[in-house]
């Protein structure tokens, strides 16, 4: 195979026996038979230990992230909480103001019920991060790049070289950018975590997770034995349709990022719009930053703050007629959604910003669409 793309659209290539199937068939099996000897020849014992239907997603995902080993998940929350489980009571975690609001509620919740000690750090300021890891020992450092729902940028090889600094480990939740346009672990981070649910499988049908790790640290081994002992396990029918979604990875990323970036350009400059947030854009504080740690393009997120605050926003939000209101992202199918309001109380989100997950369709539909739910 030449490149990481053939690997990807091919799902590993590997021909199944005795039919010569093109695609894997789907392992259901949840036990394995032994030999009379006690032995196990298949190497399977019970699949929540992990399931042949792992294999080719697993393979696939190690690859694009250029890792050593890869672990699929039920939920990308299922993935985060396994890493949090391979933690010691009481270590400390630094984590980003800015992030996927739900795994924040999660590490606050993991925090007050004393499993974890826990400080955040301004996304794009590497001096709050220099201090917050300063401060106390810190056993992870977590990222999320672009980030949730503002998309600020932190720079992973700075603060990665920092971290290792302070004796910590650096996770990247890079479900936003990608492997098609981020590389975490080659820019010094030691565990990626994935919401597979998003662009990885990439059809609004599977609900999955995964990580990837840089070398088969202590941390990795107890992560891989919380699978299994926290039993989180995902279904051989979902992994299975996470690698048929990820053979297309390549082409629905580069084709969410070309839109987006459209999008956001003639956004920017709408009357209706008081600020476009997207990091493809030059006005975008962490655009170079952006420029400089991703390849290929700037994602496919972008929110939109409207002129009139959270009342105008959400008439934007009933108006769309190509766009789907519903939360999530990262599907074929562009989506909208009013970001306050789905967080809840405490959100950090301005009312009046609008998050647009950008799908496949053709940009005139979704820049028209956009334009006419814009219109007063
Ligand atoms: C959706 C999402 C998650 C959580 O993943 P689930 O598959 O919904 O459990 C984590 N991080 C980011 C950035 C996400 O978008």
């Amino acid at each position: 195979m030449s490149s990481i793309e053939t690997l990807t659209v091919h799902g590993l290539g590997r021909v199944a026996e005795p039919y010569r199937d093109i695609v894997p068939p789907i392992h259901l099996a949840s036990t394995f038979e032994r030999a009379a000897d006690g032995s196990y020849p298949g190497g399977r014992v019970y699949a929540r230990d992990g399931s042949p239907a792992y294999i080719e997603a697993e393979e696939v995902l190690r690859q694009l992230e250029g890792g050593s080993q890869a672990l699929l998940f039920a939920s990308g929350h299922a993935a985060a909480t396994a890493v949090l489980q391979a933690l010691e009571a009481g270590d400390r975690v630094v984590a980003p103001q800015s992030m996927y609001w739900a795994l924040r509620k999660w590490l606050l919740d993991r925090a007050e019920h004393g499993h974890i000690q826990l400080a955040f750090y301004d996304n794009a300021d590497i001096d709050d991060l220099r201090r917050q890891l300063a401060a106390a020992p810190t056993r992870l450092l977590w990222i999320e790049t672009p980030a949730n729902p503002t998309w600020e940028i932190t720079d992973i090889r700075t603060a990665s070289t920092l971290a290792r600094e302070h004796g910590a480990m650096t996770l990247v939740d890079s479900t936003v950018p990608t492997p098609v346009l981020s590389q975490p672990l080659a820019l010094g981070a030691d565990i990626v975590l994935h919401s597979a649910t998003k662009y990885l499988n990439g059809h609004s049908d599977v609900v999955a997770g995964a990580l990837a790790t840089r070398e088969d640290s202590p941390l990795w081994q107890r992560v891989r034995a919380m699978r299994n002992l926290g039993g989180a396990v995902l279904g051989p029918f979902e992994a299975w349709l996470l690698l048929r979604g990820m053979r297309t990875l390549h082409l629905r990323v580069r084709a969410a990022c070309a839109s987006a970036l459209k999008l956001a350009t003639e956004l920017e400059a709408h009357p209706a719009i008081a600020q476009a947030l997207y990091p493809g854009l030059a006005s975008h504080p962490g655009h170079a930053t952006a420029a400089a740690q991703m390849s290929g393009g700037f994602g496919g997120m972008l929110s939109i703050r409207v002129k009139g605050g959270e009342a105008a926003a959400r008439e934007v939000a009933a108006r769309v007629r190509v766009f789907k209101r519903a939360t999530s992202l990262g599907s074929v199918e562009s989506l909208i959604e009013h970001r306050a309001s789905v967080e809840g109380p405490g959100t950090r989100c301005p009312d009046d910003l609008l998050r647009l997950s950008v799908g496949i369709e053709p940009v005139e539909d979704l820049l028209a669409d956009l334009q006419q739910a814009l219109q007063v």
